[in-house]
């Protein structure tokens, strides 16, 4: 019999069908179940079902939804894991993803390059608990090899960090944190599913905010927690069918939809980046370009061996400090100021007075969050006309 297993197809045909349900109408676009709860034709089979339900067998939108099934098993073929379970937010997934897995007394090695939100929970939630962190410079391999020890539970970190797109060596990394016994967990956000590969080198369990490129459009919040069948059932699903964070039927329906077309955008956004980091170079009023493809990028060659392409995302530091960025941000006619990224309109950021304003001057200093950096998520006008916004708008400073 012919093999038609998400195995057996490539990514572009799974991202259009994998995970399909269809109801008794047979409709073509998948369907919307925008229920919380679903009927038991007996009294019988309400005990049943409470006492042994399967993956198709659904009884209040917390613990599961058709719809959201069907988002989690097309996003686990994309991502070639054996499942995955979805949340309410990138957030979601991350605090869900650590909960489930840590108790008091573990400890946790993580790169200190992470989401702002990433480091509230390692260093504010997590050690309330009685887990120990250690963040360090996840660039560093004989960094990770130092903070390693045997009660380290958990390794963690963004495969390609915001703002700065450090590149860190996912099968460096999980060789040294398997050597302990410690589960590796990465934030892949930047390196979306078109470009991932995290799970042949070595993660264990892969966490997106479908929020950015998922979603793709700006709508929705939401994330998802991919790794092995018992670990996603057993481990991340009781904990969040129970403290809440589950995506909704809604948000579910909108990440699948969006998944149908990721790849185009993605490949689209990319080409858009890296024909500006072309043009970014050796700019007279930019004093650094940051992106992973480029030539000059500290992990050059660590970039293009763990990714086909550079990603949607460029850093750049605009002469002038605050001031220049300032002025920079307002002559853009094209691009807007906002932080959401994966969007289909281009977004600039000034993640020093914005995302990690929080951060201490020393912080971000060590993270090279400068007060003239401008992280770019390029999206899906024509590139043209962002190169000449972009251009014009270097020229104001
Ligand atoms: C946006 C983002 C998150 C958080 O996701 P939300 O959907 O906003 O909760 C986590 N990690 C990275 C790298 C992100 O870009």
């Amino acid at each position: 019999m012919k093999d038609t297993s998400p195995k057996s197809r490539k990514p572009r045909t799974n991202a259009v069908h994998a995970g399909t349900r269809r109801s008794q109408y047979g409709e073509v676009s998948e369907a919307m179940f925008l229920t919380q709860g679903f009927v038991y034709p007996t009294a019988e089979a309400a005990e049943e079902r409470f006492l042994n339900a399967g993956r198709d067998d659904f009884i209040y939108a917390r613990y599961g939804n058709p719809t959201v099934a069907m988002f989690e098993d097309r996003i686990a073929a994309l991502e070639a894991t054996e499942d995955a379970f979805a949340c309410a937010s990138g957030m979601a997934a991350v605090n869900g993803a650590m909960m489930s897995i840590l108790r008091a007394g573990d400890h946790v090695v993580a790169a200190r390059a992470l989401f702002g939100s990433c480091l509230y929970i390692l260093e504010e939630v997590l050690t309330r608990f009685g887990v120990e962190v250690t963040l360090i410079d996840g660039t560093d391999l004989s960094a990770w090899q130092a903070a390693l020890r045997p009660d380290t539970k958990v390794a963690f970190f963004e495969t390609i960090s915001n703002p700065t797109l450090e590149v860190i060596d996912i099968a460096g990394v999980a060789d040294l944190a398997h050597a302990v016994g410690a589960l590796v967990v990465v934030d892949n956000v930047f390196a979306t599913p078109t470009y991932s590969r995290a799970l042949e080198l070595g993660a264990d369990v892969i966490v997106y905010s479908t929020t950015k490129h998922i979603d793709g459009q700006g709508r929705c919040l939401g994330g998802v927690i991919c790794g092995k069948q018992d670990f996603i059932r057993g481990t991340v699903e009781p904990y969040l069918k129970h403290t809440g964070g589950s995506m909704s039927p809604f948000n579910a329906w909108v990440m699948l939809k969006g998944l149908e077309h990721l790849d185009l955008r993605v490949h689209a956004q990319t080409e858009t980046a890296t024909r500006l980091a072309a043009n970014l170079t050796d700019h007279p009023k930019l004093t650094r370009v940051l992106y992973p493809h480029d030539p000059r990028h500290p992990q050059h060659d660590l970039a293009c061996r763990q990714m086909d392409a550079g990603g949607t995302v460029l850093s750049f530091e605009v002469a002038g400090g605050r001031e220049g960025a300032n002025r920079f941000l307002n002559a853009l006619d094209i691009v807007i100021i906002s932080n959401n990224l994966g969007d289909a309109k281009t977004i600039a950021t000034p993640p020093y007075s914005t995302t990690h304003q929080r951060l201490s001057e020393d912080r971000k200093a060590t993270l090279g969050i400068t007060p003239g950096l401008i992280r770019l998520s390029c999206g899906l006008e024509d590139t043209d006309d962002l190169i000449d916004d972009i251009l014009t708008a270097l020229d104001a400073v």
